[in-house]
């Protein structure tokens, strides 16, 4: 049984804490979503308080191996500062001498922020040796990193070797953790499960498990095409994965067995460019979207029959969009949704929104806050899902 991140102490403790502040950043380097950091700062909160020092580590973007400014993490020491109301001292490399002038700078009740691991190629390249230098900053290490979880890379997995009886979970994986066993393990039915975006490939696997543990799954987004295309139906120019189309007609037919529910879209928002402009016009799938269109979005009708089935759920799982919805015109349906989830949390089921488009989809619409669990991560949440192992995830229970 693992001991939970409440029953430490860490004072006088050099704590090595990997989060993940992977966050938009825009042109004037300003940050665009905040929930990252906001989440992690419970977990920071508790190390100072206890009277241990935080080092906090993290990636930013995906730099390949060297310097980049618009990756630096300093571009998030003030927001970090002024919400842990505590002094940041931000270390200009991750290892060796500017790591330790930094802590040496730190005062009691301060913070510090190492820069990008990922402008050293080692720390995706799963590095032992990098793994271990950046050891030698902490006396203990705690991963609080869900939205890298599923990567073996020196910081998230690596490391933990280095710490044995010395690691832990903090609040943050502890709670997506608790959020996703009670999903899984006994949810209270029914449960529906809606999947959106792009590719279908990406989410079989999820796809077979969900199948295993939901009473329905409603199929949005581009994916849906694919098991239209399927079974024959006309879907003109939208995004399919037609070398496949044999496993998304057995996963329809392997439902039936189940007796379980998929839902596609019965119609769809639909363009002749992939555009906001074009001739936009929907089409019911029955009669085929039209040569030469492509769906952009789920239709009227489809969001009609969703919001029925979400209506009755008691637990709900949502992981991807229902339409391009970084276009205006395509928005509807996703936006309507995510409404939807809202009004059936308060009507009592339990809401898991993951993924960084429904993240987004759910901020943007102002209702984050009236779902019952926002995941941090969206790859990490579909593999634990998928049943698979991720290493950031084992690499504490097996060094704890
Ligand atoms: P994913 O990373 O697989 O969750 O896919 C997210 C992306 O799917 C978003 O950028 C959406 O714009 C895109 N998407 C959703 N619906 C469609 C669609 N009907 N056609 C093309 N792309 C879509």
């Amino acid at each position: 049984m693992l001991k939970k991140f409440s029953d430490y102490n860490f004072r006088d403790l050099k704590v090595l804490v990997r989060v993940d502040y992977n966050v938009p950043l825009n042109d004037n380097y300003e940050i665009q979503d905040t929930t990252r950091i906001d989440e992690s700062l419970p977990t920071i909160r508790k190390i100072i308080d206890d009277g241990g020092m935080p080092i906090l580590m993290s990636h930013l973007g995906r730099p390949k191996g060297i310097y980049e400014e618009k990756y630096s993490l300093k571009h998030l020491v003030d927001y970090l500062s002024d919400n842990i109301q505590a002094p940041v001292v931000f270390a200009q490399d991750c290892v060796e001498d500017w790591a330790m002038d930094a802590m040496d700078l730190c005062p009691k009740g301060g913070i510090v922020l190492l820069e990008n691991l990922r402008f050293h190629k080692e720390e995706e390249k799963g590095d032992l040796g990098f793994a271990l230098s950046l050891s030698q900053l902490g006396d203990f290490y705690v991963n609080d990193a869900f939205g890298t979880a599923h990567r073996a890379h020196a910081s998230t997995a690596i490391i933990a070797q280095f710490f044995k009886g010395k690691c832990s979970f903090g609040f943050l994986i502890e709670k997506e953790l608790e959020a996703l066993s009670k999903i899984l393990d006994q949810p209270e039915r029914p449960m529906v499960a809606i999947l959106g975006g792009a590719k279908v490939s990406d989410k079989l696997g999820v796809i077979e498990r969900l199948l295993q543990i939901t009473d329905v799954l409603i199929i949005g987004g581009g994916m849906a095409y694919s098991f239209l295309a399927s079974q024959n139906y006309s879907v003109g120019r939208s995004l399919i994965e037609s070398d496949k189309l044999d496993i998304f007609l057995n996963l329809l037919n392997s439902s039936k067995k189940l007796g379980k529910k998929i839902i596609l879209p019965v119609d769809s928002v639909c363009n002749n460019e992939f555009s906001e402009n074009g001739d936009i016009r929907v089409f019911e799938h029955e009669f085929g979207i039209k040569e030469g269109y492509m769906g952009l979005d789920i239709g009227p009708s489809s969001i009609e029959l969703f919001i029925q089935e979400i209506k009755k759920a008691k637990t709900i799982l949502w992981n991807g969009p229902m339409g391009v919805f970084e276009f205006n015109r395509f928005r509807t349906g996703t936006e309507t949704i995510a409404k939807a989830v809202v009004a059936a949390t308060e009507f009592g089921a339990y809401s898991v929104v993951g993924g960084g488009d429904s993240v987004s989809a759910v901020s943007q619409v102002g209702l984050k806050d009236r779902i019952s669990y926002v995941s941090t991560g969206g790859g990490a949440m579909l593999k634990f899902i998928e049943g698979r192992k991720l290493p950031g995830i084992e690499a504490i229970k097996e060094n704890a």
